[in-house]
């Protein structure tokens, strides 16, 4: 377990803890936004809450791709299964994520819907290879870490002269997504969400570099550290932060150094940038339609464009009114808020996206911190004052 066990080592995280408890200002707190899912998740797994100050409040961002996406798009993926007769391939997670009227593609597999759990797109082509009477459509969605995948299978498919194969394209992009929360009237008019820095993400960031969130760091004068999802990666991001704050710096820094270059895979960029446009807007759950923030497949693939393939209904679908996911992937309300979470609401009774993924927030709490949570909101010190953002 070498390059893993040296990131989880309990005697340097400690020593880690205590230098961010050392540099904290007392009188001051420091609101510190993980984007990624993955990091709420080793967040939570590694109970690093504990170790930290109560000076600083972890926020999560909408960083997991099950969760951002809105109900109108799983209620596209349910009307393709079951209206169209195709096969309809997903990840597991997104099987469970409930649509309009608590329908899901799991509810639709029971309802005689050809729905298949795969493991990678490879698995959808080969089921489109072997089934050449039988549409297969593969539920793409995800942030830059999987965009390059689905543009090598879509070039592999033309390669194969597949004639049956086609890609639910729902890809989105991560810089968009953080602009929009730094333009959001929480952070910038209503100042109910303070942010003081952004843990970047670590997966996304070893395709597109760490060169895009010079401009947040820049132009909003937010601190950025991209780190890995080991928790000495999160402990590190969180101290370097911590010191950028204290001395009024707002740069972008790399701790994940082992992964992650300023430039990014510049090949994996280039196959999609071939294969993909972007939209001029994509709706997300939470954040609402944020312009080019999706990617759509380019014309001269359209034959592998489910969109292009299949008429399908445009509607809007509702959320439920007493799910917090919107709320929470927007940071400025926390699972703890929704009054279903833990009662109704659990990871095998999933209400909102959060609780499906085992990157949400939701799940993340349920997992590994409903009852610490409490506990940390409980013992607040009153004397903290809020931060100056
Ligand atoms: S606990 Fe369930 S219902 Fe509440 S916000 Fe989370 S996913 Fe939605």
């Amino acid at each position: 377990m070498k390059y893993v066990d040296e990131f989880r080592d309990g005697e340097r995280a400690r020593e880690l803890a205590q230098k961010i408890g050392q540099e904290v200002a007392p009188d001051r707190l420091y609101h510190l936004m993980e984007f990624c899912g993955g990091h709420t998740h080793a967040i939570f797994r590694y109970g690093i809450p504990d170790l930290l100050p109560s000076q600083i409040k972890m926020i999560h961002g909408p960083g997991c791709p099950v969760c951002v996406l809105p109900i109108v798009r799983i209620d596209s993926a349910i009307e393709l299964a079951l209206d169209h007769g195709v096969i309809l391939c997903t990840y597991g997670d997104m099987m469970r994520v409930p649509g309009s009227r608590k329908m899901s593609l799991l509810k639709a597999r029971a309802q005689g819907a050809d729905v298949r759990m795969v493991y990678s797109i490879l698995d959808a082509l080969a089921l489109a290879q072997n089934n050449p009477d039988r549409d297969v459509v593969f539920f793409a969605i995800g942030f830059e870490t999987t965009t390059p995948p689905t543009a090598m299978a879509i070039r592999q498919a033309e390669r194969l002269k597949l004639e049956n194969f086609s890609v639910f394209c729902n890809h989105v992009l991560t810089p968009s997504a953080i602009s929009t929360i730094l333009e959001s009237p929480e952070v910038r008019e209503l100042g109910t969400l303070p942010l003081d820095g952004f843990i970047g993400p670590a997966h996304v960031s070893t395709v597109i570099g760490s060169q895009p969130y010079e401009y947040f760091a820049e132009e909003y004068q937010s601190p950025v550290v991209i780190a890995g999802f080991e928790p000495l990666d999160v402990l590190q991001a969180i101290l370097m932060l911590v010191r950028q704050i204290n001395e009024g710096r707002a740069e972008v820094e790399n701790e994940f150094t082992r992964a992650v270059t300023r430039d990014g895979n510049v090949k994996a960029k280039k196959v999609v940038a071939d294969t993909f446009e972007m939209r001029r807007e994509f709706e997300w759950r939470g954040l609402g339609l944020v312009p080019y923030s999706g990617l759509k497949i380019k014309s001269n693939y359209a034959r592998f464009d489910a969109e292009q393939r299949f008429t399908l209904k445009r509607r809007s679908a509702q959320e439920n009114k007493a799910c917090e996911c919107p709320a929470i992937l927007r940071g400025v309300k926390t699972p703890r808020d929704c009054k279903l979470f833990g009662t109704v609401c659990t990871p095998e009774n999933p209400i909102g996206s959060c609780m499906v993924s085992s990157e949400g927030a939701c799940a993340a709490h349920y997992s590994y911190g409903r009852y610490r949570d409490q506990a940390i909101i409980d013992d607040k010190p009153s004397m903290i004052k809020t931060s100056s953002t």
